[in-house]
């Protein structure tokens, strides 16, 4: 199995960003032609999914989240800590922190309007940690 180390800059308050060519980079580099990619991003703020990655969609994403799990609500997490992310863990847990995708002849399974992204929820700038894995 092979492991690589991705990092990320994020901004603050659910940032999306397409990760996808770094991806197809590390499949080239390792030269794999048939296998599973799994991914995960380290810490309870943030997460992983697939979605086609364009203006209008991010917005409408956005919007969701919102809606879903609004930063502006009373959660125990922000007495817990004195914190202000109660919605930041929410929507990671809810979303998941990792995904599978596969290779085959040398390429992720993807459809043309699909982008790996991450999301970060948190409220504050991070510098993110993608781990992959490779299973051929
Ligand atoms: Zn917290």
């Amino acid at each position: 199995m092979k492991t690589e180390r991705l990092f990320f800059l994020t901004k603050a308050n659910a940032d999306i960003i397409d990760i996808t060519g770094e991806l197809r980079k590390a499949v080239s580099s390792w030269q794999i032609s048939d296998g599973i990619l799994f991914l995960s991003v380290i810490g309870s703020t943030a997460a992983l999914t697939t979605m086609e990655f364009e203006p209008g969609l991010v917005k409408d994403f956005k919007q969701s989240l919102e809606s879903l799990f609004p930063y502006r609500a009373d959660y125990a997490h922000n007495l817990t800590w004195s914190d202000d992310n109660g919605h930041s863990h929410l929507r990671s847990a809810y979303l998941k922190t990792s995904i599978f995708v596969s290779v085959s002849n040398g390429a992720l399974d993807l459809g043309t309007w699909q982008q790996v992204v991450l999301l970060d929820f948190d409220t504050r700038p991070r510098k993110r940690e993608v781990v992959l894995k490779i299973i051929e």
